[in-house]
């Protein structure tokens, strides 16, 4: 008898990875979730769903998108052969795009009229808008006023797109509260909308289905490597936040002989919390947002401010089946602070004409130092995202006449 493949394993029937996952909340929100679980093992398993969500991948998505082998990049660093898969030219700019055009489309068959969401650097909510305009849905996104600002040109594009823009303004005003704050205003009417989370995060089924919808990253690029080069790669590497761009890119090798690295943001590179992001490395098992997983909390256990120079990466939890897979040993960890992720976003952009995402700087990072000790080996990197959200950013805190 052959094991059950692992994407089968996984989740268990109540939502859990190992010790990790689950669904703690209140009855009504408990119930909800339960009705969403079971409609996305119905209809989201149907022909119908499956054959509207490839034509819309296709059509509309611009799917597959490539995977690049980056010469320069690889002449550069001097070691092993860098590959990039291209989600930076998934439509809006990220690979959000692929879950949120599943949980739209499962919200429309679900006759639901609003999606709601939060969103840190913006792209969630670029692309739950653009999903939402797809479908002739409302749209509601709520997002920090430190991230307002500094994400300028995402939030225009929200506000072009239909979408509602709610400033949240409380705490350290960035991902975090806006979490919590969309699920407040989901808990307040959970019958005609549908809350559209961000990443492989938050209650079962999510991290289950934004896993799914996201495993066609490395399920083409599994393809598309082996196409190129007649085999494997050696390393697979992708930034994590709460996890979603790594777990749909770790899905395609799971069964693999292959490594796979979760890059998390160490910020300010002190270990001290405050500064970074890194729920994995300097974390401990706890309950955040209606789920159980590796958190940074403070003292008195909520959880904790945290920084990175990327505003998608800065959230104190990571996806239950990160602290799994993780634990395990099936996936290593590995880290980029700020300023390696700033040098990562020049060299990117000078040598090869791709100016990536903050988040997808810190997989560069560690991909560059990764292929200088391992010169006879390949290594596909994700590149989640384009940097154009970051350019002002960028040019105005490192500007290029030190950085690049
Ligand atoms: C949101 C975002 C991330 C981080 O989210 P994950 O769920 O960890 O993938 C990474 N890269 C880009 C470009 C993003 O927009």
């Amino acid at each position: 008898m052959s094991a059950k493949p692992y994407l089968k394993q996984f989740p268990d029937p109540q939502g859990y990875y190992g010790e990790f996952g689950g669904a703690a909340l209140p009855p009504d929100l408990a119930a909800e979730m339960t009705k969403i679980e079971r409609a996305y093992r119905t209809i989201g398993n149907s022909h119908d769903f499956i054959v509207r969500l490839r034509d819309i991948r296709t059509h509309f998505q611009g799917r597959p998108t490539p995977v690049y082998y980056a010469k320069r990049l690889t002449d550069a660093v001097g070691g092993a052969r860098i590959y990039l898969k291209r989600e930076d030219l998934n439509h809006t700019g990220a690979h959000k795009l692929n879950h949120c055009m599943g949980e739209a489309l499962l919200a429309s068959y679900l006759g639901k009229r609003k999606l709601i969401a939060e969103t840190g650097a913006g792209q969630h909510g670029v692309a739950l808008a653009t999903a939402a305009a797809y479908f002739g849905l409302e749209c509601e996104i709520y997002m920090g006023e430190v991230d307002i600002a500094k994400e300028h040109p995402n939030v225009i594009r929200m506000k072009m797109l239909g979408a509602t823009v709610v400033p949240v303004g409380f705490g350290q005003r960035t991902l975090k509260e806006a979490v919590d704050a969309a699920f407040e205003a989901y808990m307040k009417d959970p019958e005609t909308s549908m809350y559209a989370i961000g990443s492989v995060v938050g209650p079962h089924p999510f991290p289950m289905m934004v896993r799914d919808f996201q495993a066609v990253v490395g399920i083409e690029a599994r393809d598309q490597f082996h196409a190129m080069t007649g085999h494997l790669p050696d390393h697979v590497v992708a930034c994590v936040g709460g996890g979603s761009n790594a777990m749909g890119m770790f899905a395609g090798f799971i069964e693999d002989p292959v490594e796979l690295w979760g890059v998390e943001p160490l910020g300010r590179g002190t270990g001290e919390l405050g500064d970074h992001a890194a729920s994995l490395r300097f974390g401990r098992p706890g309950l955040i947002h209606g789920f159980t997983t590796m958190t940074l909390a403070d003292d008195d256990g909520n959880p904790a401010a945290v920084h990175s120079v990327a505003s998608g990466l800065d959230y104190p939890g990571v996806g239950p089946e990160h602290a799994h897979l993780f634990a395990q040993g099936r996936t290593r960890l590995a880290g980029a602070t700020d300023e390696d992720a700033i040098r990562a976003f020049y060299r990117l952009s000078r040598l090869e004409g791709i100016i990536p995402a903050l988040e997808s700087a810190h997989a560069l990072a560690f991909a560059a130092e990764l292929a200088e000790s391992h010169p006879n080996d390949s290594i596909l990197v994700n590149l989640s995202g384009r940097g154009d959200k970051d350019l002002d950013f960028v040019y105005t805190t490192y500007p290029p006449q030190d950085w690049a």
